[in-house]
C-alpha cells in the first residue's frame, strides 16, 4: 500500500533517496533531513498509514520489534546521554508528513532541544471523568 503523493512512500519505494539506517520487510529507518540533533532518525512503516491508530497490528508489531535496537544504535553511535522517541499525530500535534513516523532524537544535558511541556493539575473529579470517557471509547 503506497500513496503516490506521499514523500515517505516515495522514500520507502526508493523513488526518493534517503540515508538508510536499517530496514526489513515492514519497516525502514533513515536519517531525518532536518535534524534537531546529530543522528536524528525516522522510523517508518513501508506501507502508508497516516497516523498511529490507523496502523495495522502487524505494522505495530514490526515497529516494536526493531525500534529499541535502532534507538540503542543511534544513541551509541553519536555518544548521546539520552533520547526522545516522538510520534506526532495530526497537524495540531506538529505532524507535517502524514505518513506515520517515529522520531528518535539523541539528547544531551543542557542541549536546549526541548523544554518541559506546560503541565497543570486536574480540578477535583476531572481526571476520573475523563478516564471514564476514554474507557468507553476503547
Ligand atoms: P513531523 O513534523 O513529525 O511530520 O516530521 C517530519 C520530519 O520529516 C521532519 O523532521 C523533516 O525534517 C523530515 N523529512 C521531511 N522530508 C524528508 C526527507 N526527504 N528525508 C528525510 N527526512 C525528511
Ligand atoms: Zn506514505
Amino acid at each position: 500500500m503506497s500513496n503516490s503523493d506521499c514523500i515517505f512512500c516515495s522514500i520507502a519505494t526508493g523513488k526518493i533517496p534517503c540515508i538508510r539506517i536499517w530496514q526489513d520487510d515492514l519497516v525502514l529507518a533513515f536519517l531525518d533531513i532536518g535534524p534537531v540533533s546529530d543522528g536524528h532518525t525516522l522510523v517508518i512503516p513501508k506501507a502508508h498509514f497516516g497516523r498511529l491508530h490507523e496502523c495495522s497490528p502487524d505494522v505495530l508489531v514490526g515497529i516494536s520489534n526493531c525500534i529499541g535496537k535502532i534507538c540503542q544504535a543511534v544513541v551509541s553511535a553519536v555518544g548521546a546521554e539520552a533520547y526522545n522517541v516522538l510520534c506526532n499525530n495530526g497537524i495540531a500535534a506538529g505532524q507535517l508528513v502524514e505518513h506515520v513516523h517515529f522520531h528518535i532524537i539523541p539528547r544531551n544535558s543542557g542541549d536546549g532541544v526541548f523544554g518541559r511541556w506546560p503541565a497543570y493539575k486536574y480540578q477535583q473529579g476531572r481526571a476520573e471523568e475523563i478516564a471514564a470517557r476514554i474507557r468507553e471509547k476503547i
